[in-house]
């Protein structure tokens, strides 16, 4: 007998996305709207410390409402893109040159900043916006948190190298997400490009171009010479014109985070993408267990705003704390009753650790010649340190298990390298490095230090070193 999970969620008066990424955790990608069997729900009602009949919490949480908006309220809304590949093929400067063609850039004061998604606006007055966090990382980790905010994928591929791992699981995450992709075949100003043996190549994965009589669009491009952007750009309108994106936008606000940091001179500032509604400054919000009011909502030419609708992205400022990124903003009625929230989810978090930890997966099953490997992790944005815990925890099998110390947000400190000595693990910085303090530490302790900034490398490495520990992994 199988179940919907967003029906077990239900029946559970648990979030869907908390079960999506429980499900993750299992090394199972599923989506909410995906079957499991009766075993794993089992598993999962286990997991969560309760039984079935647990009646909704919805009274109380209220992201456990699931409250759709009548037809007749909904309004076309911008697509989100996410631009993926293999590391080297053009995602970064496809995104800068998409980037430059919008047709409002150079508006009195504006400068771009990244803040990790933005918007263009194109001839015909459309508007795109784009994830302007690269990589796979991002969009898997949202996804395994619930959070399908990825409307179409650029898949990057380029014309003088070919399909390679990386390709291969974009196109994996896409299909998986059920989001369309558009072939951009980039780098063709290069003597040796040759897109036809992309195209040729793409068959073997089940990516059919129009030409070759399937339904994917692809186009010619060079990030490098600005040659084939139009195209692009035209061709993510036809597939979003297709889709038919819809959102209501005069109601509260409900948004994604997807980027999140302290910043020296504001706090904890997020970026988030609504999905619905329009956030306004003033609002009270929710974000995951953190809590809020908008002081000021900053968009990405770096421009204060008053509001932000459907499909745009913009910085929050006025938090309580650094949000994950996947989690979910919600607009709530009051200050109290956002605090209320906040508090019942963070209570709701503590309980289910400590609930989780006798019946974890590894005990479950008595494994007791696991071999742990330890490290503690720190990076620049919260995104990246889940990123990476993930794809740490991607690593693990039956013989051996990454364990991670420590995972935060910020430079290396005195503490950190204290953990790690403790338990002989070392320390991975991305993006950051250790402070002057934590430095004498780590040459007295003999902490090792691995510092990356491509997850990708990051996880070559380790597993190379899990092979020297203990033979092929599975
Ligand atoms: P990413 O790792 O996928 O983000 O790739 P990057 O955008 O960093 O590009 C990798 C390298 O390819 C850089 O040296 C770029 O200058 C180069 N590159 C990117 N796009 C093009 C292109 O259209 N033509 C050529 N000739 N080089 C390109």
């Amino acid at each position: 007998e199988a179940i919907t999970v967003g029906e077990l969620a239900k029946r559970m008066g648990e979030k869907g996305a908390d079960l999506v990424k429980e499900l993750f955790n299992l090394d199972m990608m599923v989506t909410v709207n995906q079957t499991i069997d009766q075993d794993t729900a089992e598993l999962l009602v286990e997991q969560f410390g309760h039984n079935i009949q647990k009646v909704s919490e919805s009274d109380v949480d209220i992201s456990a409402e699931e409250d759709v908006d009548p037809e007749e309220t909904l309004q076309p809304r911008p697509p989100v893109v996410a631009v993926m590949g293999h590391v080297d093929h053009g995602k970064t400067s496809l995104l800068d040159a998409l980037r430059k063609t919008n047709v409002t850039r150079g508006e009195a004061g504006g400068i771009t900043q990244h803040i990790g998604a933005y918007q263009v606006t194109t001839k015909d007055k459309s508007k795109i916006t784009f994830l302007d966090t690269p990589g796979h990382a991002a969009f898997s980790e949202m996804r395994a948190r619930g959070a399908n905010v990825t409307d179409i994928v650029v898949l990057v591929v380029a014309a003088d190298d070919g399909i390679m791992p990386q390709t291969i699981e974009a196109i994996n995450h896409a299909k998986a997400a059920d989001v369309p992709i558009i072939v951009a075949i980039n780098k063709i100003d290069k003597p040796e490009a040759n897109p036809q043996n992309i195209r040729n190549r793409l068959l073997e994965h089940e990516v059919i171009v129009e030409e070759m009589s399937g339904d994917v669009q692809d186009v010619e491009v060079s990030a490098k010479e600005g040659t084939g952007l139009e195209d692009l750009i035209e061709k993510i309108n036809l597939q979003a014109e297709l889709m038919e994106l819809k959102a209501r936008p005069d109601r509260d606000a409900e948004a994604t985070v997807v980027e999140a940091q302290l910043d020296k001179g504001r706090g904890p500032v997020a970026t988030v993408l609504i999905n619905r509604g329009t956030l306004k400054r003033g609002d009270t919000f929710v974000v995951g267990t953190q809590s809020g009011k908008v002081r000021a909502l900053i968009n990405d030419q770096g421009k204060q705003v008053k509001e932000a609708g459907p499909s745009v992205p913009v910085e929050v400022l006025g938090l309580s704390g650094v949000p994950s990124a996947g989690d979910m903003l919600t607009v709530v009625e009051n200050e109290q009753r956002a605090r209320e929230v906040a508090q019942y989810r963070q209570e709701k978090a503590t309980e289910k650790r400590t609930a989780l930890a006798p019946t974890s997966f590894d005990t479950m099953f008595n494994k007791s010649n696991v071999t742990e490997w330890p490290v503690v992790v720190k990076a620049d944005v919260q995104g990246s340190v889940e990123a990476i815990t993930s794809a740490l925890h991607n690593l693990s099998n039956d013989d051996i298990k990454v364990r991670v110390l420590h995972a935060g947000v910020g430079a290396i400190t005195e503490t950190d390298v204290q953990l790690a000595a403790g338990s002989k693990a070392p320390i991975i910085g991305f993006n950051v490095r250790p402070n002057a303090k934590a430095r004498e530490l780590v040459k007295r302790d003999g902490v090792r230090m691995m510092y990356h900034d491509v997850i990708y490398h990051l996880t070559d490495e380790i597993t190379g070193e899990l092979l020297g520990v203990l033979g092929p992994l599975k």
